[in-house]
């Protein structure tokens, strides 16, 4: 076990530098444009490829670290410089963490790469869980997945809804239920190859934020795929299915496993918005003058940015000690759902506060601010809402079925 210290190391000092300094002179001078586009922003993303900030040995050697640290620290600096690109660049990483939670080693080592490329020839992974019909209850999951054991082939059938990277990635990983009557637990994670026939996008979502962010419907219409793509091999899901027949736990589900190892970073992301637009607005704050004095000299304006400043701390706090729980030790009352929960709902309040201390100007799309609040309003949405948060906290607390 290593201990929790607020500390960063030398390497994760280094690290912080190396990605803010990417955030500062690339990603922030870009984050208008591609918000205005609604584009996936690729000259960006290959340039981070370039610079190994985008690519499978940088998520690996920071999911690796043995205090949880460095991804969070390097996820706040990479929002901080916007949030769209930012997820352009993280999107990937969810498709990696379902293969890496669910895979065996020989397909992790097979699958994770592919869902990023090389610096050259940049790849996209997607993790496709949600459904028209299910977000929140991933219990109610209609795609389907059947065995064909004489080919030894498995059929996806079923429509994903809101999909990062949906339809423009290489690697599509896909949560279909194989057995509906053990609802989530009759659930398992496939690969879909990439040029994999059946397999399209359906429509891209015009959406409120993170615009530079690809999100799309994914359509699987009999798309085939061999048995060596069923995450964690046939035999294991067989034993899990006669487990959960019996009524014996089976361990967590594979969308929800890979979702709770992955909040402490959704917090992150949430985070950095709210470290950027708080600083924006204290700058701000200093130089606009009203009725003879700069504007924070008014209690009401120096109060939101207390406000601001010490809640944006609580969240990291509570990331940092989710972030090392996950590597040492285990969440007891929902701390990752806990970090998650805070730094989201702390992103949208900064940053309507930022809006309201920069005024008309905050309004305006000349200002950053705007973005920023509209970039902060999915983190309260996506990877459990808000409401699910809590309900995952309140669970774990009372050890009680809270609906
Ligand atoms: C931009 C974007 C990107 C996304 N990326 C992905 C992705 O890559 N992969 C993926 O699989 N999904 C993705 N999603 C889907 C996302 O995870 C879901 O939208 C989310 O889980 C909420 O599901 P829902 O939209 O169906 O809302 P619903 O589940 O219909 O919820 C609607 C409202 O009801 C509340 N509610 C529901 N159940 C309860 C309850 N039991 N108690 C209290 N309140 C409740 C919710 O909190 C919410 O306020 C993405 C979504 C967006 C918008």
């Amino acid at each position: 076990m290593t201990d929790f210290s607020l500390n960063l190391s030398e390497d994760q000092i280094q690290i912080q530098k190396w990605v803010h300094d990417f955030a500062e002179g690339v990603i922030r001078p870009a984050a208008h444009e591609w918000d205005e586009r609604e584009e996936f922003p690729w000259p960006v993303v290959e340039e981070a490829a370039q610079i190994g900030l985008y690519g499978v040995d940088f998520l690996m050697n920071a999911m690796g670290d043995p205090t949880g640290l460095t991804l969070p620290v390097a996820i706040e600096e990479l929002f901080w410089g916007d949030a769209g690109i930012g997820m352009a660049i993280m999107g990937s990483a969810l498709a990696a963490a379902g293969i890496a939670g669910n895979g065996t080693p020989e397909q992790i080592i097979e699958w994770v790469p592919q869902c990023y490329g090389t610096a050259d020839d940049v790849k996209l992974g997607a993790f496709c869980v949600s459904e028209p019909d299910a977000g929140s209850d991933v219990s109610s999951l209609r795609t389907r997945a059947v065995y064909d054991e004489a080919n030894d082939e498995w059929t996806l059938n079923g429509t994903k809804a809101w999909i990062t990277n949906g339809g423009i990635a290489d690697v599509h990983v896909v949560v279909a239920s194989v057995d509906p009557e053990l609802k989530s637990k009759g659930q398992a994670s496939f690969i879909v190859p990439p040029g994999t026939k059946g397999l399209s996008q359906g429509q891209k979502y015009l959406k409120h934020g993170i615009r530079a962010s690809h999100t799309a419907e994914v359509v699987l219409d009999d798309v085939k795929v061999p048995g060596s793509c069923l995450l964690g091999g046939k035999e294991k899901l067989d034993a899990k299915f006669a487990r959960a027949r019996e009524n014996v736990s089976t361990g967590k589900q594979p969308a929800m496993a890979t979702f709770e190892a992955t909040r402490p970073s959704v917090g992150a992301q949430a985070l950095g918005i709210a470290r950027a637009a708080y600083e924006y607005s204290l700058e701000y704050a200093k130089e606009r003058h009203a009725f003879g004095r700069p504007i924070i000299m008014n209690q009401a304006i120096a109060f939101k940015l207390a406000n601001m400043a010490t809640e944006i701390d609580a969240s990291r706090l509570l990331i940092w000690r989710a972030a090392w729980l996950a590597k040492n030790g285990t969440f007891k009352n929902g701390e990752g759902s806990m970090s998650k929960w805070k730094a989201s709902e702390t992103a949208v309040r900064v940053t309507e506060d930022a809006i309201q201390i920069l005024g008309g100007y905050g309004y305006t799309r000349e200002y950053p601010v705007e973005r920023w609040h509209r970039d902060a309003k999915i983190h309260t949405i996506f990877e459990g809402t808000s409401e699910i948060q809590q309900l995952v906290i309140s669970r774990a607390i009372s050890g009680l079925r809270i609906e």
